[in-house]
């Protein structure tokens, strides 16, 4: 069976997939990277949500970094851009070149992200930095957009089922909606 490093923003978004990936063959271990959910307890309680789920489903869990200062001198200068902006795109990239990393330093044949489940990111966006990682490290990546086929939906039905923290904003302090 191919493993797979499977990067989780969240529980309610890793519950549809984890079990996607597997219906599709995989051995998935879960990364959790997110230097840069704000503030750092909703950063705990989002991973605490992630390793509730894979402690009863029984899949690994790796735990990435968490230095929400240090993401922020990497976005400098682009606080202000929208969703699905320049923003997004260093954030999206920071993790998913750090999934791709640790995938191969620890022999996985795949990575892929959550992160095209959700209808707030561009998919084309996720995609085109998931490949682009692939140039630069030696590994296939899975481009599935979850979304389709009523991926959402099933995503929020799994997470009223397993009662998810569900938060209202993507991740970062810009991204919080008042
Ligand atoms: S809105 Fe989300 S993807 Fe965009 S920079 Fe903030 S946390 Fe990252």
């Amino acid at each position: 069976m191919p493993r797979i490093l499977l990067h989780t923003c969240c529980a309610p978004c890793g519950g549809y997939v984890i079990k996607k990936l597997q219906s599709m063959g995989y051995e998935v271990t879960v990364f959790y990277y997110n230097p840069n959910v704000f503030p750092e307890d909703e950063y705990k309680l989002r991973l605490n949500e992630a390793k509730r789920f894979c402690a009863k489903e029984k899949v690994d869990l790796i735990e990435g970094g968490y230095n929400y200062n240090e993401w922020k001198q990497k976005i400098k200068g682009f606080e202000n851009e929208p969703e699905k902006g320049h923003r997004c795109e260093i954030c999206i990239g920071l993790r998913l070149l750090e999934t791709a990393q640790v995938a191969i330093e620890n022999e996985f044949e795949a990575f892929a992200t959550t992160l095209t489940i959700s209808p707030h990111k561009s998919a084309e966006m996720v995609n085109k930095i998931g490949h682009e990682a692939t140039t630069l490290y030696n590994i296939k990546f899975v481009d599935n957009v979850w979304r389709k086929e009523d991926g959402f939906k099933k995503s929020c039905d799994l997470a009223e089922k397993e009662s998810f923290h569900r938060q209202d904003y993507c991740g970062c302090e810009f991204s919080i909606r008042v």
